[in-house]
């Protein structure tokens, strides 16, 4: 058994109907990548897909995957229509925005119960919390965030979840 140290949630930062047979095409055919994102995968409707393993690591953080389980929602950005040159509707990717459904965080929140006794030392962070603290005052400033994922503050919403 592998050690876990982190349990960390993401966001698939896109439209909140992608499926997630898309995502793993975009993993295997876009990126490459022999192992998926994520452990778990959450639809808008709550109902998720334990994709790998969680004995073995997959590609959620770089550099911090060999001791963390990840878990992503879909969604975490605004979606906007605009029109290509070809004419075609197509969706645009706006900025970061905490869209998860009711549904999506009853599940995230069962996940993590699940995981707890699997991972008892797990501290729950979010992706963006691996950001370097580049003026060093100990917060994670939102301009210091590499990535804006998962969307909402990790530490404060464990808390008042009661995780
Ligand atoms: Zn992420």
């Amino acid at each position: 058994m592998r050690r876990i140290d982190y349990i960390v949630l993401h966001c698939t930062a896109g439209p909140q109907n992608q499926t997630i047979d898309t995502i793993k095409r975009y993993w295997k055919n876009e990126l490459g990548w022999s192992k998926p994102g994520y452990h778990y995968l959450i639809n808008a409707d709550g109902s998720y897909e334990k994709i790998h393993p969680i004995e073995s690591p997959t590609n959620g953080v770089a550099g911090n995957n060999a001791h963390s389980i990840h878990i992503s929602y879909i969604g975490g950005v605004e979606v906007l229509q605009s029109i290509n040159k070809s004419g075609k509707v197509i969706n645009v990717v706006g900025k970061s925005v905490d869209n998860r459904t009711e549904a999506q965080i009853a599940t995230q929140i069962a996940i993590i119960k699940k995981l707890k006794p699997y991972a008892p030392n797990a501290k729950i962070v979010g992706h963006r919390d691996f950001s370097p603290d580049k003026n060093h005052d100990g917060i994670l400033q939102p301009n210091e965030w590499m990535k804006a994922c998962p969307s909402f503050d990790v530490k404060s919403w464990i808390k008042s979840v009661g995780l």
